[in-house]
């Protein structure tokens, strides 16, 4: 989805002219039950062509070593809890999360700063162990944490999160 009815806010490049007004009733076209649905919100800067074509590939991942991290990760969790992440019941979150009290604090924080339902620290704990167990991680650790709830930051940069 873009930020804006014209697709530039908050784009470095200043094209962007709708009223803050607008961008609110654009944004809730999408519902917030229907955004607690959403597991990653990545903000994506528009790039001019040039740059996209002197991007260097060969520092990438290829897809093939992605794909084997991946498939890494759902054997820990089959192995772990029978399932992948994603189906996880709210119940059994906490147990196989295993969150510190102070990435329990930190959660609890974000979600009292950023207005995240109960639903969305639910999503934004899945993510955490996904990401610990993409990353080869045993516990999920606060960074893992800190990352997930950067997936949710297309939410908490729009202008509307705040008025
Ligand atoms: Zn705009």
């Amino acid at each position: 989805m873009n930020p804006c009815p014209c697709g530039y806010a908050g784009d470095s490049s200043g094209k962007c002219r709708c009223t803050p007004d607008q961008i609110r009733r654009y944004q809730e076209k999408l519902s917030g039950p229907l955004l607690d649905r959403i597991d990653l919100f990545v903000t994506v800067a528009a790039l001019p062509a040039e740059t996209l074509l002197k991007l260097d590939n060969a520092k990438a991942e290829t897809s093939a070593q992605v794909s084997s991290r991946v498939s890494a990760a759902l054997q820990v969790q089959y192995r772990r809890q029978s399932c992948r992440n994603s189906i996880l019941t709210a119940q059994s979150l906490d147990a196989i999360c295993q969150l510190t009290d102070q990435n329990r604090q930190l959660l609890a924080t974000a979600a009292t700063r950023f207005g995240l339902s109960a639903r969305a620290c639910h999503r934004v704990m899945k993510v955490a162990r996904t990401i610990a167990d993409l990353s080869g991680n045993e516990k999920v650790e606060s960074e893992n944490l800190m990352e997930a709830l950067g997936f949710r930051d297309g939410l908490v940069n729009q202008p509307s999160a705040f008025s």
